[in-house]
């Protein structure tokens, strides 16, 4: 192909640079994994804005996830090079949808103040309802329940159903019953969940189709992982100029248990007209040998559609499938072909390199025990987060009791911490009393604290003994902590003002040496690190564009310029990041993660332990095609080596012996059974796909292993800085020894 004389394309093939290019109003990438749909799809924002002459104002593009979203803006930042990505509407859709309700929700009367239930608050919420109701039913089926008729969206739940309509079963009578009670609760907290944040800006871009008359384009990764109510939002936002992008992979499609609909794809094509679809065939990611098993395994699904992917990579070492006793054996065993490759590669790769992949992270304990013990650092993603830890959690619900004082929920949760003499009972009375009144705790007990007798008359009496029983001084406290945190409203405070103030004011850090004598500091330096975040948080905003919205002529905006709010729903939503994830680089690790959350992300080294049948598939889901395009996504999450192993017995503690996993058992026989091959050319496949990770101008050829010298000639580089390693004969004669130390291997029909 000539050269192109955009920069945006250089180095694409041919079939990216049509889709980058590609003028059509509707467009579909369609294809597999590691081909470049991300890539393309970045290149394709950078040129609407660079050659097609759009407004990044005028532009959404979904990610699935705020990491994916933060990448992107990164890439198109450089491509672009002038700092126009930031206003950008780029994010996840929940983030897209809060960003519009926060601006435009007034307008279906929505407070612009309203808060974010995350998933935790959700479940609690409903955990009580079910009991105070006495539901039979469990609240966690419950909580999935209501989840997917709201993420149906109105559509399809306004669509008549086929023949009389049945009578729901008792069971759905009571998740009707929770349902209602629970909205009814978060309508009085004035909290919107994840689902509703979707529901409500369906609901405003209906109504009000002004607020996106700007949008001149709206891109979409991951398509085949959007749900009813998404795939609502994405034509509600592009319906001014009806211009779409999007980008997926059927065969990637794992959240079916989400309500997310591969039948978007066909909606797609049905609904808009004439869409180009445009595939992509090269496999720019995995070694010829990891794509050749990856695409044996989605092939045992006879229905699915077959795409053509072809590795541009070499052949690679093959993937190694390990039998062990036990499942501390299999954690064990990882941890030492963590380190024997890493041992192997010289300094050409690091922990960063590693990811460990799970079906479902309670599967981690052994695996995490054993990095562990061999001094590996570690990041669990999404898993025990930062804003999980129990003193940020606490804080956070102080602040959006500040922010938000009926917000109920968190409310409930800080009464008693620090300790001030209330009981559970006395919470749950509490609780109780506001949600058969009309009134939120927080009216209840300033109405106590001013000594308003007439408003005692929706107290009752056990309630009224138990509060003026000593209990009246505590709630005058938390009272005084809370109201005025934020300043006074023409002049509000700083956010890490509001933080520092309310440490003061609890005295918390004595709260944590008394509460917590064990671990006080570490956790009092968790704070100190919440404070970094939020003063990060602060000093981002004063030059960001995150919150903004282009100006519409005649259409009222909130301008939310208030910092608390603008924090407390970037922690809600930032669910699958983590702290510590932006900013400075920090230390090498290990990824532990989910299969769920590692989609579109990639790892030179994976790891994909517990392939055994009721893992893969999960004795807890129904649908076998989907676990099995569960371990495809892990699987071609691997770049250069690729590890699945299997404990003899299985983990949870019935010793019950397991049996391979039926998606990997047919072929097993692909698999080397010891560990990977290190010869020359997988070394030089390794090196290969490394040095491309690596800015231009570096070279990994300074930290090649041993056994290649400059005569190698592996990449162009300067001969000065060619130098063979110092000592690397006797290294090598060292790492190429016996070398094997893996666990002991047990035979596969033992
Ligand atoms: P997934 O389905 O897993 O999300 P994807 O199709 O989105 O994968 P990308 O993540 O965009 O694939 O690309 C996979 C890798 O291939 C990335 O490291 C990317 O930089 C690289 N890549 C993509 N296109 C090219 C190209 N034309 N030349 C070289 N490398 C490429
Ligand atoms: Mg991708």
């Amino acid at each position: 192909p000539s050269t192109p004389k955009h920069a945006i394309l250089h180095g694409l093939n041919d079939a990216q640079r049509r889709a980058v290019t590609s003028d059509a109003a509707t467009l579909a990438i369609l294809a597999g994994p590691g081909s470049g749909k991300t890539h393309t799809l970045t290149a394709r924002v950078a040129w609407l804005i660079d050659h097609v002459g759009y407004q990044p104002e005028n532009i959404i593009v979904a990610t699935f996830t705020v990491k994916a979203a933060r990448e992107m803006k990164d890439r198109i930042g450089k491509a672009l090079g002038n700092g126009r990505e930031k206003k950008l509407i780029l994010g996840t859709f929940h983030s897209i949808a809060r960003r519009y309700l926060t601006t435009y929700g007034h307008h279906i009367g929505l407070s612009p103040k309203f808060g974010i239930a995350d998933e935790s608050d959700s479940r609690t919420s409903i955990e009580r309802i079910c009991k105070r109701l006495q539901l039979a039913v469990d609240p966690r089926a419950a909580r999935m329940w209501i989840s997917k008729k709201k993420a149906q969206g109105t559509e399809a739940a306004a669509k008549p159903t086929k023949g009389p309509a049945k009578p729901p079963s008792p069971q759905e009578a009571e998740f009707g019953t929770c349902y209602q009670e629970y909205q009814s609760h978060l309508e009085k907290s004035n909290l919107l969940d994840y689902d509703d944040l979707l529901v409500r800006c369906v609901e405003l871009l209906r109504q009000f189709p002004r607020c996106v008359s700007n949008i001149q384009s709206v891109l979409v990764d991951e398509y085949q992982d959007t749900n009813g109510i998404q795939y609502e939002l994405m034509k509600l936002l592009a319906q001014q100029h009806w211009r779409i992008t999007t980008v997926g992979d059927p065969d990637q499609s794992i959240y079916g248990w989400r309500s997310a609909e591969i039948k978007n794809l066909r909606r797609m094509f049905q609904e808009f007209g004439r869409t180009e679809r445009v595939s992509l065939e090269e496999n720019y990611r995995s070694s010829q040998s990891i794509l050749h098993l990856s695409m044996l395994v989605i092939k045992q699904d006879e229905t699915r559609f077959d795409k053509t992917l072809k590795p541009v990579h070499d052949k690679g070492s093959r993937p190694v499938l390990r039998r062990l006793k036990s499942a501390a054996a299999e954690a064990d065993w990882i941890v030492s072909e963590i380190r024997r490759v890493l041992m192997m590669s010289g300094s050409m790769m690091t922990h960063n390199d590693v990811s460990i992949l799970l079906r479902s992270a309670s599967l981690s304990r052994h695996i995490e025990s054993s990095l562990g013990k061999a001094g590996i650092a570690y990041r669990m993603v999404g898993g025990h987060k930062f804003y999980d830890r129990a003193e940020i959690k606490t804080l956070i619900d102080y602040l959006r009791v500040i922010a938000q004082p009926e917000n109920n929920v968190a409310l409930a949760r800080i009464l008693n911490v620090p300790r001030r003499g209330f009981g559970e009972g006395t919470i749950k009375g509490l609780l109780q009393e506001a949600e058969t009144s009309s009134l939120s705790v927080w009216a209840v007990l300033s109405k106590h604290c001013r000594g308003d007798r007439r408003s005692k008359t929706k107290i009752t009496n056990v309630m009224e003994q138990k509060l003026s029983g000593g209990l009246l001084r505590p709630l005058e406290d938390i009272r005084k902590h809370i109201q005025g945190a934020s300043g006074p409203d023409e002049n509000p405070l700083g956010l890490v003002q509001i933080i520092e103030q309310l440490l003061v004011k609890l005295d918390f850090q004595k709260y944590l040496e008394t509460a917590h004598a064990d671990d006080h500091e570490q956790k009092w330096a968790n704070v100190q690190e919440f404070i970094g975040l939020a003063a990060e948080f602060e000093r981002d905003m004063d030059n960001s564009e995150e919150d903004f919205l282009p100006e519409i002529e005649g259409l009222q905006q909130t301008k939310e310029v208030e910092v608390l709010p603008r924090f407390l729903a970037n922690v809600s939503l930032a669910a699958d990041a983590q702290a510590g994830d932006e900013g400075q680089e920090s230390k090498p690790h290990v990824t532990i993660s989910t299969i769920h959350k590692a989609k579109g992300l990639e790892w030179p080294i994976v790891f994909v332990p517990a392939v055994y049948k009721s893992v893969f598939p999960h004795t807890r889901s129904e649908d076998d095609a989907e676990e099995r395009r569960l371990l495809y996504v892990a699987m071609t999450r691997a770049q250069a080596l690729l590890y699945l192993s299997c404990p003899l017995f299985n983990s949870n503690g019935n010793g019950e012996r397991t049996e391979l996993s039926p998606f990997v058992e047919p072929v097993k026989g692909s698999f080397l059974n010891k560990g990977p091959c290190f010869d020359r050319p997988v070394m030089q496949g390794i090196a290969k796909i490394i040095q491309r990770k690596l800015p231009p101008e570096e070279t990994i050829f300074k930290g090649l292993p041993a056994m290649f010298s400059p005569e190698d000639n592996l990449f162009p580089v300067d001969p000065e800085e060619a130098k063979p390693v110092e000592g690397a004969r006797a290294k090598r004669m060292r790492l190429q020894g016996p070398g094997y130390d893996g666990g002991e291997e047990v035979q596969w029909h033992s």
